[in-house]
């Protein structure tokens, strides 16, 4: 896993982003960490493919399309798009991880209309 945790920490570096490693269950990206105007993603250590994926996903958030958008469901699927491109490998896990993740988002907002985006990630039931 080493050259994919090297892979975000690229990533990081050519972007301005500070990284953090967590143990905790949450990873999150912050556009304007602590108001300082910096971007830092906060993730668990890259100890597989889904770590690597989730990680990716944190920086879709600060590099990927549709952030700016008020649904969070367009931002999220944005934040994967990004992920499912940039990454150096696409593993099943990854995808069903990202779907899973997509899918508890879905179920907390409800189903967007058939044209939403979220539906190019998500396979409808
Ligand atoms: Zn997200």
């Amino acid at each position: 896993m080493e050259h994919l945790m090297k892979h975000i920490e690229d990533i990081c570096n050519d972007n301005g982003i500070i990284m953090k490693r967590h143990n905790g269950k949450c990873s999150r990206a912050f556009r304007n960490y602590r108001g300082t105007g910096k971007q830092k993603i906060s993730v668990k250590r890259i100890n597989s493919y889904l770590t690597y994926a989730v990680a990716m996903h944190e920086l879709g958030h600060l590099l990927g399309p549709h952030q700016h958008s008020h649904d969070v469901l367009e931002r999220e699927a944005g934040a994967w798009m990004w992920a499912m491109t940039n990454c150096k490998v696409w593993m099943p896990c990854m995808k069903s991880g990202m779907i899973r993740r997509l899918r508890s988002y879905l179920n907390v907002k409800g189903e967007p209309d058939a044209e939403h985006i979220i539906w190019q990630l998500v396979p409808r039931s």
